[in-house]
């Protein structure tokens, strides 16, 4: 089988990993990909925006699956676009990726599906008196979430009435959302863990991979800006089986019905974030493809053929004997840019990257290669992933952060409190 996977980041490195193992595989490729993947695909210079290139590529190469990794070419239809020309793909159609790029369309599809998530209201920019009248009613903290696409920058947690206003009046009257603001939520404040799980699915039937719990935010003990995800580790102990079959029986199973019930069925990877609250599961955010980094974490766990499951949800016949979890546990720390995720600076060698320990995954991310060599090239730089056979994430935390010392790179910036939300359970 040829295989094409777009994007360009660590989690498009790790799916070209794991895919790069399967039997079924004859030739691989990134588009564009990145210095990690040099190693296992072939490289090629299209843009994840460029349909037509793409597509062009994808019969000139007879590429028999694509795999598309982030969300914006999901948004924008690339799915559909190849589908259309008789292509295979793993990724939702356009409609269905609105599962994250509208949270209005997401809540309402949950409250069709009596999925549990925080209770909330919608408002349209031009609503502003409405929506602090609905302020003056509500309990504090609340949560202010422009409707669109927003990287990450679009969610408010406003501890007062005066917090929540000064938002409100900034989405309606300065537009700081732009597009993405045309509609906000303003959400009930759940309490409670998170934690993250995909289910991979052909529409109508899915499994799910073990969980993961990731960093969001830049400083340790999560203070900061949010970030694209600045570690991630898994399986979370906070997921119990009991919990997990929870989640499936009560989120994805009533969400991937209501899904194809409602016309826009859901053929990739559906990817819910939770909050454990004393009540149950609750749904924070659903996202159309893989997370970051967690798929860093998650798929080096796997035994069986991913190509095999992705290729099978793909063509609407889900092989849920494809891959299984049985033991293992992996820690991911994503060493970024110093000042990322505002300004920072980029073109510096990174040296070290030859560690050679079969427990070690050095997943590229911002690098770029140059005259033989590896420079910096972005906030996030690399996904330094330990992954080991036995459950001890203490000891998959130790080797994750052995192994970060020893790469280098001007103005290295880690966290170091990877995993540690999982120490407590063991
Ligand atoms: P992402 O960068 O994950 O795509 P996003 O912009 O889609 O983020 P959400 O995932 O909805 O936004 O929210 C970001 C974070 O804000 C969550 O991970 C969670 O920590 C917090 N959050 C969001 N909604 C709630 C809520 N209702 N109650 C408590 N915390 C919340």
């Amino acid at each position: 089988m040829n295989v094409a996977i777009i994007g360009s980041g660590g989690r498009e490195h790790a799916l070209a990993l794991s895919i790069s193992k399967s039997n079924l595989l004859d030739r691989l490729f990134c588009l564009p990909g990145n210095p990690g993947t040099k190693k296992i695909a072939t490289n090629i210079q299209i843009g994840i925006n460029d349909f037509e290139k793409i597509l062009q590529f994808c019969k000139e190469n007879r590429i028999d699956l694509v795999v598309i990794g982030p969300e914006q070419p999901l948004v924008d239809g690339l799915s559909d676009y190849l589908r259309a020309n008789n292509i295979i793909v793993f990724g939702p159609s356009s409609a269905a990726s609105k599962i994250e790029s509208s949270k209005s369309f997401a809540k309402t599809i949950m409250q069709k599906a009596g999925v549990p998530t925080a209770t909330y209201n919608e408002f349209s920019a031009t609503e502003l008196n409405s929506a602090i009248s609905y302020l003056e009613k509500s309990n504090f903290p609340i949560v202010i979430k422009a409707d669109g696409l927003a990287a990450g920058k679009g969610v408010f947690i406003c501890e007062n009435i005066n917090e929540a206003t000064n938002i409100v009046k900034a989405i309606s009257l300065d537009g700081i959302f732009g597009s993405a603001g045309q509609k906000f939520l303003i959400e009930e404040f759940m309490i409670g863990e998170e934690a993250s799980i995909f289910a991979i699915t052909d529409g109508e039937n899915f499994i799910t991979l073990p969980a993961a719990q990731d960093y969001k935010r830049v400083g340790d003990n999560d203070t900061g800006k949010n970030t694209g995800g600045m570690g991630a580790y898994a399986p979370a102990p906070l997921i119990s089986k009991e919990l997990e079959e929870l989640v499936q029986h009560k989120i994805f199973q009533p969400m991937i019905r209501q899904l194809k019930e409602v016309g826009y069925p859901f053929i990739g990877c559906l990817y819910a974030g939770l909050m454990i609250t004393k009540d149950g599961p609750k749904v924070v955010e659903f996202n159309c493809r893989f997370g970051d980094p967690e798929t860093q974490v998650v798929l080096p766990l796997l035994e069986g053929d991913v190509l095999k499951l992705l290729f099978s949800a793909a063509t609407g016949k889900l092989d849920m004997e494809s891959v299984r979890y049985s033991s293992g546990c992996s820690v991911c720390v994503v060493a970024a840019s110093e000042g990322y995720p505002d300004k920072f600076e980029k073109g510096f060698e990174i040296t070290g990257l030859d560690i050679d320990d079969p427990q070690i995954i050095i997943y590229h991310a911002g690098t770029t290669e140059k005259e033989g060599k590896i420079l910096t090239n972005g906030g996030r730089v690399l996904g330094i992933t330990s992954v080991l056979k036995n459950n001890n994430l203490l000891e998959a935390r130790n080797k994750a952060y052995e192994a970060i010392k020893k790469i280098n790179f001007k103005n290295i910036y880690y966290r170091k409190d990877i995993a540690s939300k999982a120490l407590r359970y063991l």
